[in-house]
């Protein structure tokens, strides 16, 4: 067993650690030795202190006594050189290590751990991530130690419901841990519905679930002894842990725990939120096996140190090269991602600070990387928000340069020749850009909201894919399951004719480059891109021009704002294949979900109601009139018809500013993005002081319901289909028709050919769209009139929910689909004039 030895200032503070860590463990403990204090003062009092020689002979006792390891905990300041100088000191070789953890959270998890079996690594990872269960429940940045998804599809999952009004606290954490750490199974937890899973082995990863009385938990074990183990938990669950304040015992019949089989499905489908529209049926494949945390092995010789600091350099390099050539190959978004993440692999700070570690401390590159990573990890973290985010893009490039150092497959999307479902818990951006020409033909993913990076790059490659099946992990690898991206689901266990209908239906639907209705009313389908490759793609699907081009996706890895000339080159790109036609551009649209660090770089509380889109330009207006400077030039140089519009504007005052600004400029045709309830509602004054106005219904939905676009928690919140949005949208189209002036749809609800028809009879002239959905979209208002489109609107708007309002307008389109059939089709020449 791991020995412990505890290094603090003062006596009285180790012994009482101490005691409260013993208190956490039944049977077999680990030996816990102290070396506290400096003595005692002539009157006996004690002094507060640290002494190497005592630290040294602790670790030597424990050695003595047999332990395989020690770990050091120390409390602060000179605890952490005592210690570092009693390894110089100690006359056994036992393995040691310093934890750099909480001090009593982190002794406590050690104990725990150790007690256990557990390695050293694992006891110092135990106690150094200690805090996270604190950070975690107080709301803190720092995210509980996830467990890897388990790939067993033989595990047996049981949801339990606790008893006790505490829940899962320090004590029933330690049982747990203490049953499970020593047994031969795997288990994790997770609380329900939407928590992470963590290990059920570690008693840091329980308490950071904040699982409390009336909570269920889901336990998901594999290995040998998993039913006895899960049995065992069981047992303690129904027992409230044998707190005093546990509810009545549970009559048999109505038992706390539900076995809920190899993976959670309730009616036989896995349930999450579609979307991106489309059935696949294809074998499920997981996502590359996590790289796992280098061993700190013995300290390198001297001699050997250099050769292996500079093998650090190049591995980061070979991982930057590896980002671009894939980033070449990708488009738009995808591109810019790939690209960003190859200059964090660059991040001269990253390699020197592993560098450094090699010659000063002895570990070998791979260590030394993962712990420079580490520091950076813990520096974004503390920052909070956005940037806290970005912590997951440091450590996809700490695990492809370890990969590549240790010689392993990188992490991420396998490459395969035949189809396969792609299943994660989530996935990293560097993962979803490298979906293209893997094989891949549908996603699903545990995590992940309706308009995450994972969302919008399946839709611009027509993927079905769903988020936030809860589960989803669980399904066996290799088997056949159908996708349907629409629906939200996953049949885990498809019939032959399910499979056929779901293989029928992966061929694409071709667009003809003219959006019309069955009675002849024009309402041009037009692309969303973000990029000359995108635009490139959208012009060889037919798009009639562009609804949406969203600037800010070509400068997203950015520090300094782009000058004049660069963002005229960047435009002109992506205007060149529409020549011609109509080519709508969006300025900047910094912030909240697409930060842009020279546009706004502070730390808001609230970043989607704070600074972005228009409202950077009240404080840097000339970052707004350098962007209209470099549009007018390549509107000269162009002969697309460019047309210009701001994103996030609320109220008339600001659309009248923008519009007088773009004209000042030599833009003649402006408009504003309608985002926001209070723009829907002033759309009529709005349409007085601009030329057009394009929904951008993601927003306008997130807005509208108060939804944060990003949570899949809040699915169904963030409906467009939801009655408020469909009557705010109706607003607009009204105020449109009235002022005769064009009314687009941009966001994601205008690629929707369910949604599409019901937008058109609300009053849209044009929908925008990813070039994919051009097919299905025409498909579906070719076979519809104007008045259907109507007919289904005024349905659904006059819903109260938002599934009644998709029943109401299916219902009312199947209609008028089965009317239409057998009726021949006008030929444009109804257009209403306005698109
Ligand atoms: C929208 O909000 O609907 C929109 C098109 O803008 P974005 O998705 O870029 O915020
Ligand atoms: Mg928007």
């Amino acid at each position: 067993m791991i020995g412990i030895v505890i290094v603090s200032h003062s006596a009285a503070l180790a012994e009482a650690a101490v005691q409260l860590a013993h208190q956490m463990v039944q049977g077999d403990r680990p030996q816990i030795v102290t070396a506290a204090g400096a003595g005692s003062d002539a009157d006996g009092a004690p002094i507060l202190g640290t002494d190497a020689t005592r630290v040294a002979a602790a670790v030597d006792e424990l050695a003595a006594d047999g332990a395989e390891g020690v770990l050091l905990l120390m409390d602060l300041g000179s605890a952490v050189l005592s210690s570092e100088l009693a390894l110089e000191l100690r006359s056994s070789d036992v393995p040691v290590r310093l934890a750099a953890a909480p001090f009593v959270e982190g002794l406590l998890a050690a104990t725990v751990a150790a007690a256990g079996g557990a390695s050293l690594d694992a006891v110092a990872a135990e106690a150094s991530s200690a805090l996270a269960a604190k950070a975690s429940q107080l709301g803190d940045a720092e995210a509980p130690a996830e467990a890897p998804a388990s790939t067993d599809e033989d595990a047996i999952v049981r949801r339990v419901t606790l008893r006790n009004r505490l829940g899962i606290h320090a004590r029933p954490a330690s049982v747990i841990a203490g049953i499970v750490g020593p047994a031969d199974a795997q288990v994790t937890a997770r609380r329900l519905p939407h928590g992470v899973p963590v290990q059920a082995g570690s008693m840091t990863g329980l308490l950071s679930l904040g699982a409390a009385g009336g909570d269920e938990v889901e336990f998901r074990a594999s290995g040998p002894e998993a039913a006895s183990v899960l049995d065992a938990i069981d047992g303690l669950v129904a027992d409230g842990f044998g707190e005093d304040d546990a509810g009545p015992r549970p009559a048999a019949e109505a038992a706390v725990v539900t076995d809920v089989g190899p993976a959670s499905v309730a009616d036989g489908l896995l349930h999450g939120r579609g979307v991106s529209g489309g059935l696949a049926a294809a074998p499920v494949v997981r996502l590359g096996a996590p790289v796992p945390e280098p061993e700190a092995g013995a300290p390198l010789d001297a001699g050997a140190r250099e050769t292996e600091a500079a093998r650090i350099g190049p591995a980061a390099s070979a991982v930057a090269d590896g980002l671009r050539s894939r980033a070449r190959l990708a488009a738009g978004e995808a591109a810019a991602i790939l690209e960003a993440t190859a200059l964090i692999a660059l991040d001269p700070e990253l390699a020197s600070t592993a560098e450094t570690s090699v010659r000063e401390r002895g570990l070998d590159a791979a260590r030394a990387v993962w712990e420079a990573a580490a520091g950076y990890e813990q520096l974004l973290a503390s920052l909070g928000g956005r940037m806290a985010e970005r912590a997951s893009d440091i450590r996809d490039v700490r695990d492809r340069i370890v990969a590549t150092l240790q010689g392993l497959e990188p992490p991420g999307i396998p490459q395969r020749d035949d189809p396969f479902v792609l299943v994660a818990r989530d996935l990293a951006p560097a993962d979803t850009v490298t979906l293209s020409g893997s094989g891949c033909v549908a996603l699903v993913t545990e995590l992940g909201g309706p308009t995450s990076h994972t969302a919008i790059i399946a839709r611009a490659l027509g993927l079905p894919a769903v988020v936030g099946a809860a589960g989803a992990t669980g399904l066996a690898e290799s088997s056949v399951v159908v996708v349907d991206g629409s629906a939200g689901t996953i049949d885990p266990h498809p019939d032959a004719a399910e499979l056929e209908r779901a293989r029928a239906r992966v061929e694409v639907v071709a667009f003809d480059g003219a959006g019309v209705t069955a009675d002849g009313i024009r309402i041009p389908l037009l692309a969303n891109v973000g990029s000359a490759a995108d635009a490139e793609a959208g012009a060889a699907a037919h798009a009639e021009g562009v609804g949406l081009f969203r600037t800010e996706f070509c400068f997203l890895d950015r520090r300094t704002a782009p000058g004049v000339d660069e963002q005229e080159q960047a435009y002109a790109a992506v205007i060149a294949p529409f020549d011609g036609r109509k080519v709508v551009v969006r300025t900047l649209d910094a912030g909240a979900d697409k930060p842009l660090p020279f546009a706004n770089d502070d730390e808001e509380e609230n970043p989607a109601l704070g600074v972005r889109g228009l409202r950077v330009a009240r404080r840097n207006p000339a970052l707004l009139d350098d962007q209209l400077a470099a549009l007018a030039r390549a509107t000269t140089a162009s002969a697309a018809e460019i047309q210009v519009m701001a994103p996030m504007v609320a109220t008339v005052d600001e659309a009248r500013s923008f519009a007088e600004r773009c004209r000042a400029a030599g833009l003649p045709t402006v408009g504003v993005m309608i985002e926001t309830p209070s723009a829907a509602l002033l759309a009529a004054e709005i349409l007085d002081v601009v030329d057009f106005v394009s929904l951008g219904t993601n927003d306008l939905t997130q807005y509208t319901m108060a939804a944060d676009r990003l949570l899949s928690e809040l699915g169904e919140l963030g409906d467009t289909w939801q009655p408020a949005v469909l009557r705010l949208i109706g607003v607009v189209g009204a105020a449109g028709a009235k002022a005769g002036k064009a009314v687009g749809v941009c966001g994601e609800a205008g690629g929707d050919p369910e949604l599409a028809p019901v937008l058109v009879g609300l009053g849209a002239t044009s929908l925008s769209m990813s070039p994919r959905a051009l097919g299905p979209v025409a498909a579906r208002l070719a076979r519809l009139t104007l008045a259907d489109c109507r007919r289904a609107a005024e349905a659904a708007a006059a819903s109260e929910t938002a599934a009644a309002a998709r029943a109401a307008a299916a219902a009312v389109l199947a209609d008028a689909e089965a009317a239409s059939r057998g009726r021949l089709r006008v030929r444009p020449g109804g257009d209403t004039g306005v698109a």
